[in-house]
């Protein structure tokens, strides 16, 4: 099993950076978590057939997670996907599939008159609640609330396991008591930090907003101490804030409460 950093930008358009996404790869079959902007680019230049891409899990639902979705869906159904596709997420994922079925309606029918068949274009959803599992495939799925993150009561951090390796996906927010004992032992942790002084320093916030803001994210000593509580193989961050945040102090910080490797994620990064 292997990890693609497919997007570790945040919010605001980044030349370098795109929308969060992450892939899992196992025997050769992609899987997508979470479809921020770029995210069929980034499939692509990850060498994967977006038509080929069958499952998608989201963590959460704020816009960076999930802008590249309705672009993703249509692009592999264009370009020859013949089954399903199998969203997974937390509340509200249903109602997020249903309003973007809508979205390219009009299209679907030009195209549908042209001759395209409707293969590829149904959804099957299913709804992840904290203390869940699913398999897929090969691949044993925990989902935990691992993070606190702000007014988003509905989010969900994944643990993957396959080829006795383990992949912990934090996603956004400050660890809760329960995302220790959900990382334990994992190889691969990814965390997004904040570092609230770069947010006053680089993009002119007030120290007070900067505070606010951190309230809602990880902070370098948080993802450190879960690192090393959890006794985690390495730690990879991800997802920056602010974007344009200086890495290696990032990676200093993390550094001053775990012993382990703590590497500042790039697009296209595979562990
Ligand atoms: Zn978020």
């Amino acid at each position: 099993m292997e990890l693609i950093l497919l997007g570790t930008g945040s919010p605001p358009p980044s030349p370098d950076r795109s929308g969060h996404a992450d892939g899992i790869v196992v025997d050769g079959r992609f899987y997508l978590v979470d479809a921020g902007r770029n995210v069929c680019r980034q499939i692509a230049a990850a060498g994967f057939p977006v038509k080929d891409v069958d499952h998608l899990f989201f963590t959460h639902f704020h816009s960076d997670h999930f802008t590249g979705f309705a672009d993703f869906y249509i692009t592999r159904w264009l370009f020859g996907a013949q089954t399903p596709l199998r969203v997974y997420g937390p509340d509200p994922v249903e109602e997020i599939v249903k309003r973007m079925l809508h979205y390219y309606e009009y299209d679907i029918e030009i195209r549908a008159e042209e001759g395209k068949t409707r293969g590829g274009l149904e959804i099957e959803v299913t709804t992840l609640a904290p203390g869940g599992s699913i398999e897929v495939d090969d691949i044993q799925i925990n989902v935990e609330k691992g993070t606190r993150h702000g007014n988003v009561d509905d989010i969900i951090s994944y643990r993957f396991e396959a080829d006795a390796r383990v992949i912990l996906l934090a996603s956004d927010g400050s660890p809760t008591e329960k995302l220790v004992p959900f990382a334990k032992g994992a190889d691969i942790l990814v965390m997004h930090p904040c570092l609230p002084d770069q947010i006053v320093e680089l993009i002119g916030q007030t120290p007070e907003m900067a505070k606010i803001i951190a309230a809602h994210h990880a902070t370098t000593e948080e993802i450190g101490r879960t690192a090393a509580d959890a006794g985690v193989g390495m730690v990879i961050l991800s997802h920056l804030t602010p974007p344009n945040a200086a890495e290696e102090l990032a990676v200093e910080e993390v550094s001053r409460y775990y012993g382990g490797k703590v590497i500042p994620g790039r697009d296209l990064d595979r562990f």
